[in-house]
């Protein structure tokens, strides 16, 4: 009998250094690659925001019909289907006499709370679920320690992890795949399918994000002839922008790595190659905290005590601070810039967390939820473990205090245009 693997694609939209879909295709004669849009990924939270807006959602919808057609480039196609995935993969795997179905494991406790009900619901079906590794520079297998003995402070966790463990190569895209019959692939929702409106780009953003792996590679391209001009011309640019594609795994963080390593023996590039390589290392940090201690990261008090909140003015001050009218000009600015086009730097985003936590005293919590709304890279760990960090209740207690607001709007904004360019 001929077996076939059911390919669950969840954050990992893409073919390279994709090591689920090479061993799928490697043990399989056919397989059937899988997206499914969850009603649930984009309902109201608890909080009043929404679990994704419509900017995330676009480039959410962007990488998924650019997978479908990378998936045809090869021979193949992209099942897409609406629901729960605890109930379609079931009833696919039933379907298409599927013999093993394959993902990629998260860290966030939602996230992982659906993995489980796959499992729960394969496991009637005596279908294994297996679980791959496949978002971070490091593999977890190739740490020195295991999870638990994870250093929480991060420099003694970067540290150890650069002496100790190895970055592995990546996995080479498939070029040919052989697929499962299907009659009917299924659609891609709109936008307004799933309740949102479409937003019209800003034109004061000079960046654009469309999702798929192929844009996030020519971002990536352009990082690495950044680094190359920087190398005559010194005007270093550090911010790469690829949080996007990393988020929805469209880029592989290993694929950005080697790819900038290239250019590390140039001259002058060493500064950005730093960057870059330290902003790897903190999602990595994040994730692996995130798997070390799951649920205290969206405890108000985490991993301390949250301090003074006024509750009597939240719901004023938190609108306030969502529609950019604190009165605050660099504050307005950033959480202006937030709404329209889903991207703001680290430092814009240390920035309003801060002013909402220490100035206006609105829990950290609400800020984490209506970031995850609208921010275009949000994922779990990286959006609440920095949030945590912000509010001083991380579980790196050296991270305490250490952030200072006028010293962050000087940075940002030294000669105040940012804040006339974002001012509505
Ligand atoms: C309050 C707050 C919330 C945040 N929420 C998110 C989020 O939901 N998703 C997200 O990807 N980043 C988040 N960050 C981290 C960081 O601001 C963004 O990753 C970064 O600004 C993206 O821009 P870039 O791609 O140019 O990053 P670069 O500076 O070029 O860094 C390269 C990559 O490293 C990763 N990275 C960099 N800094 C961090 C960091 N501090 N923590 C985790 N990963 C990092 C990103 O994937 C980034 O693309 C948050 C930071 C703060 C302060």
């Amino acid at each position: 009998m001929s077996k076939k693997i059911l390919v669950w694609f969840r954050n990992d939209l893409r073919l390279h250094d994709n090591e689920m879909l090479v061993e799928a295709i490697a043990k399989s004669d056919s397989i059937l690659p899988v997206y499914i849009v969850e009603p649930r990924a984009f309902e109201q939270t608890k909080y009043n925001t929404l679990k994704t807006g419509s900017i995330r959602a676009q480039f959410i919808l962007e990488s998924v019909a650019a997978l479908r057609n990378s998936l045809k480039q090869i021979g193949g196609n992209l099942l897409v289907a609406e629901g729960k995935s605890e109930e379609i993969i079931p009833a696919l795997v039933q379907e298409y006499e599927i013999n093993e179905v394959y993902h990629h494991r998260e860290v966030a406790d939602e996230e992982t709370q659906v993995s489980t009900l796959v499992e729960n619901g394969l496991w009637k079906l005596r279908i294994n679920l297996k679980h791959f590794i496949g978002h971070t520079l490091y593999n977890k297998e190739d740490l020195p320690f295991p999870i638990k003995d994870i250093p929480d402070a991060f420099n003694q966790f970067k540290k150890k992890i650069e002496r100790d463990a190895i970055i592995k190569p990546c996995f080479l895209a498939p070029d040919r795949i052989n697929v499962a019959e299907v009659i009917d692939w299924g659609n891609i929702p709109s936008i307004t399918d799933l309740g949102l409106t479409t937003q019209e780009k800003d034109i004061r953003s000079d960046f654009e994000f469309i999702g798929g792996e192929t844009e996030g590679i020519n971002t990536l391209q352009k990082v690495t002839i950044a680094m190359q001009q920087a190398a005559t011309s010194k005007n270093l640019i550090l911010a790469s922008k690829l949080s996007a594609w990393l988020a929805i795994g469209s880029l592989s963080p290993r694929k950005v790595y080697w790819e900038i390593k290239k250019m590390e023996s140039m001259p002058n590039t060493k500064a950005m190659f730093n960057h870059v390589l330290l902003g790897l290392l903190w999602r990595d940090y994040f994730r692996f905290m995130f798997k070390k201690y799951g649920n205290t990261f969206f405890k108000p008090n985490g991993f301390g005590s949250q301090g003074i909140v006024d509750k009597d003015n939240t719901p004023e001050n938190f609108n306030n601070w969502k529609n950019g009218q604190t009165g605050f000009a660099v504050v307005d600015a950033v959480m202006n810039e937030l709404n329209q086009t889903g991207y703001i730097s680290n430092i814009a985003r240390q920035t309003a967390a801060l002013y909402l936590i220490n100035n206006l005293e609105v829990s950290w919590i609400l800020g984490a939820a209506y970031f995850e709304e609208k921010l275009i890279d949000y994922n779990p760990a990286s959006n609440w473990g920095n949030w945590a960090n912000m509010a001083g209740v991380g579980n790196d207690q050296k991270t305490k205090g250490v952030f200072d607001l006028d010293k962050n709007i000087k940075n940002l904004d030294p000669k105040g245009n940012y804040a006339i360019t974002w001012a509505s």
